[in-house]
């Protein structure tokens, strides 16, 4: 039997990949309801958290993939890897631990 995804903020389940928000907030990666991640996040002063996935989480994943490279080809601090790498690994554990259980 499939194991249903619930929303960490109103703990029901999330049905469809349209629906799903996920999230890094203290330290864990969270689905949240795209209704419940507009309402309750941005009010409970996690402003500026960005949703892992979704739109801009693909752009920011790509942009990271881009600039990881940088520092191999110049005098970039080697960080920039480190950073680009977790930020396209996090992308990735979002779409396989959350994403791909859902449709479309
Ligand atoms: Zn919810």
């Amino acid at each position: 039997m499939k194991k249903e995804l619930n929303c960490d903020s109103c703990l029901m389940p999330i049905k469809q990949r349209d629906e799903l928000r996920t999230v890094w907030a203290f330290f864990k990666l969270r689905p949240y309801h795209r209704s419940c991640y507009e309402n309750s996040l941005r009010g409970a002063g996690l402003v500026g958290t960005q949703p892992i996935n979704g739109f801009s989480g693909n752009f920011t994943a790509l942009v990271a993939f881009i600039l990881a490279w940088l520092p191999l080809f110049t005098n970039i601090s080697p960080v920039l890897t480190i950073v680009g790498t977790l930020i396209v690994l996090l992308r990735l554990y979002s779409f396989i631990r959350f994403e791909k259980r859902l449709p479309h």
